[in-house]
C-alpha cells in the first residue's frame, strides 16, 4: 500500500527491497513512522521558499515529509551511495525540487550550497558527527550566518549540553557557544524504540535559532577562554585561567577567582574574551 503522505511506497518496503542493511559506522538508525517525520518537518516551520538542508537522509524518511510539507528546494548530502538510488526515487516524485549530493557533510561547505537563499537545517543527525557539524554551522560565520534555523536529532545528552544554562552540570564549552550565538530549546525527546535499529539512548530534536543581537566577542578568544576554564572544570578559575593571565585577568573583568567555570555567564565569559 502507498503511503498517505506521497504516494510513494512504504519506507520499510522501500529499504527492504534495496536490501539497506543499516551500518553502525555510518550512524544508521533509520526513522519509519511517517507521523514522526512530520512532527519534525512541522517543527521546523513553514518552509516554502527555504533552502532545507539535510544532512544523512538516508531511505528518505524525513526527506519525504520535508517535501509533502511544501519545502520549496532540499539539498540532501548523503555519504553512503547505497542510499542514492532511493533518494532518485523520491526526487522523481517532486520534479526540480530535491538535489542529492553525495558526500561527506563535514567537508561540505553548505553555505555555498545555500547561495545566498534564506536556509533552514533539518535533520536527524548522524551522532558520530552531529557535535562537530553543529560547531561547524554555528562558527561558519558568526556575523552572518547563513542559516535561518536549524532543527536537528541529537543523542539527549548532546542536546542537554546545547541548551545548557550556568550551574548545570550540562553546562560547557558547547552551551557557551550556542549561549553567544542562538535561543536554543530541546522541542521534544524521542524513544530508542522509534528507530530501526534502536540506539542506545534517548535522542532530542532541539530548535536553534540565531540571535538577532548578540554580545561582542572575538570567537577565537572566546575558544580559547571556555577551552581553559573548561578543561579543568572541577578547579577554580584562578587556576584553570592561569595560562591566559590567571588572577590579573579575572580581576580585569572583576571576577571571583575563587569561582569555577560553570558559574560564569555567557557575559562573563565574552567579558573575558575581551580582556585576553
Ligand atoms: N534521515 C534518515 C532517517 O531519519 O531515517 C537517516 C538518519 S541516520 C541517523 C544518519 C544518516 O547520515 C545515515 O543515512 C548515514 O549514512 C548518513 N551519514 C553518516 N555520516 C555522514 C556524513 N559524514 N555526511 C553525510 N551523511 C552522513
Amino acid at each position: 500500500m502507498a503511503s498517505p503522505q506521497d504516494d510513494l511506497p512504504p519506507l520499510r518496503d522501500v529499504v527492504a527491497a534495496h536490501g539497506l542493511a543499516p551500518k553502525k559506522a555510518l550512524g544508521q538508525n533509520f526513522l519509519f513512522d511517517l507521523n514522526l517525520t512530520a512532527k519534525i518537518a512541522r517543527s521546523a516551520g513553514p518552509l516554502e521558499g527555504f533552502t532545507v538542508f539535510e544532512i544523512g537522509p538516508g531511505p528518505g524518511g524525513l526527506t519525504r515529509a520535508l517535501l509533502a510539507q511544501g519545502a520549496s528546494r532540499v539539498v540532501a548530502i548523503e555519504r553512503d551511495p547505497r542510499c542514492l538510488p532511493i533518494l532518485e526515487e523520491i526526487s522523481a516524485r517532486y520534479p526540480g525540487r530535491l538535489e542529492i549530493v553525495e558526500g561527506d557533510a563535514l567537508k561540505t561547505d553548505l553555505a555555498v550550497l545555500a547561495q545566498g537563499a534564506p536556509a533552514r537545517i533539518v535533520a536527524n543527525l548522524p551522532y558520530n558527527v552531529g557535535t562537530q557539524l553543529l560547531i561547524n554551522w554555528l562558527t561558519a560565520d558568526v556575523d552572518n550566518p547563513f542559516w535561518t534555523s536549524m532543527t536537528l536529532m541529537f543523542q539527549k545528552e548532546v542536546g542537554q549540553r546545547i541548551v545548557a544554562a550556568p550551574g548545570s552540570n550540562h553546562y560547557g564549552r558547547l552551551g557557551v557557544l550556542a549561549g553567544w550565538l542562538t535561543h536554543s530549546e530541546i522541542l521534544f525527546d524521542v524513544p530508542p524504540q522509534a528507530f530501526t535499529p534502536p540506539p542506545k539512548v534517548i535522542s532530542s530534536v532541539v530548535s536553534i535559532l540565531p540571535l538577532a543581537e548578540r554580545l561582542p566577542c572575538d570567537l577565537a578568544k572566546l575558544e580559547r577562554v571556555t577551552h581553559a576554564a573548561f578543561g579543568q572544570r572541577r578547579k577554580m578559575l584562578r587556576q584553570s585561567v592561569k595560562p591566559l593571565g590567571g588572577e590579573a585577568l579575572l580581576a580585569r573583568v572583576g571576577i571571583d577567582p575563587t569561582r569555577r567555570a560553570e558559574t560564569l555567564s555567557v557575559a562573563e565569559f565574552c567579558a573575558l574574551a575581551e580582556a585576553l
